[in-house]
């Protein structure tokens, strides 16, 4: 069974994992994401020594990354980190420094379309072709596939920058994405909820009103994102759904929403409890979808 590196690429951690699979995980490390050089040496060295200690090279590498990422094969820029606003890591060529550094084929797409991926393999979307994957966290990001392909176009998706309705009476919070103000994330990301509250999300209790209100946003969201795609799943992860009760707010309020229009029973009954769902692989989701990334990447 060949086997594969994976890098969960994120704007403050990455995680390196070696094997074949969730079930072979031979190694894993974890350190913190500084400059690209010394972030990106540093994975290098990882799975070189990886590759000394079992005595088996690696026949693939992916690369699950934080982005904007430019995802277009024929592209000068293919495979960079692209305008991000972290410092540092703007159009960062992450692809042909591993493959250069490497000399093996390298993987690459966004992380929340890596976990997706990861999902679908061995995770809550097993046998699904077209599903979501959406992760409320420092940022909000959505990935996922249609009729088994992960979805790209244009660029990605970025779920995350949805418009979504905002009644300012009830929640006078301006929102804070600096690109869109209240977007989505703006309003429903883990700083959103600080910025709006006070304190962080961990620490508002369960029967805060911020919850509430954060699973009407994050429905809506879902009933847009459910009439544009028709997912027959999605998978909520990230920090902030840590919170378990926001998963049957989520489902009772998208299903009042829709109001009976998507004749399915995942739609219109208790079945939607295996409708909206948390991510069977947890937090290893990410590095999981960069190894599923580096087993797809043609070889040879
Ligand atoms: P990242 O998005 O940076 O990869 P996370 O998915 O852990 O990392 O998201 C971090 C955000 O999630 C922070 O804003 C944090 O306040 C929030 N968060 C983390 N844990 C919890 C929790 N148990 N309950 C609510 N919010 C949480
Ligand atoms: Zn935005």
């Amino acid at each position: 069974m060949p086997l594969y590196g994976g890098i969960e690429a994120g704007g403050t951690k990455f995680v390196c994992a070696v094997g074949t699979g969730p079930q072979d995980i031979r190694a894993e490390v974890r350190f913190p994401t500084t400059t690209p050089q010394e972030t990106l040496q540093r994975a290098v060295d990882f799975f070189r020594a990886q590759e000394a200690l079992l005595g088996e090279p690696l026949t693939a590498v992916g690369v699950a990354s934080f982005g904007p990422v430019d995802l277009i094969p024929d592209s000068p820029t293919y495979g960079f980190i692209t305008s991000t606003p972290k410092p540092g890591w703007r159009n960062v060529d992450v692809v042909g420094l591993l493959r250069y550094a490497l000399g093996i084929p390298v993987g690459f797409d966004t992380d929340v379309n890596g976990a997706a991926l990861a999902e679908g393999l061995w995770g809550a979307a097993q046998g699904l072709d077209t599903f979501i994957y959406l992760t409320i966290g420092t940022g909000i990001g959505g990935g996922g596939m249609v009729g088994g392909n992960l979805i790209h176009g244009l660029l990605h998706p970025e779920m995350g920058h949805l418009r979504i309705p905002h009644d300012r009476e009830r929640d006078p919070f301006e929102g804070c994405c600096p690109y869109h103000g209240d977007c989505l994330e703006g309003l429903a990301s883990g700083p959103a909820l600080e910025a709006r509250w006070g304190v962080r999300a961990e620490h508002l209790p369960p029967d805060h009103p911020a919850w509430d209100l954060e699973a009407e946003y994050l429905a809506l969201a879902l009933h847009n994102l459910v009439c544009v795609l028709s997912p027959q799943r999605v998978i909520l992860g990230g920090g902030v759904m840590k919170q378990e009760h926001l998963f049957p707010r989520i489902r009772t309020r998208l299903r009042s929403l829709l109001n009976g229009y998507i004749p399915v029973p995942a739609l219109l009954t208790q079945e939607i409890e295996t409708y909206v769902v948390p991510p069977a692989l947890g937090d290893r989701a990410g590095v999981l979808g960069a190894l599923a990334l580096a087993m797809r990447v043609p070889t040879g």
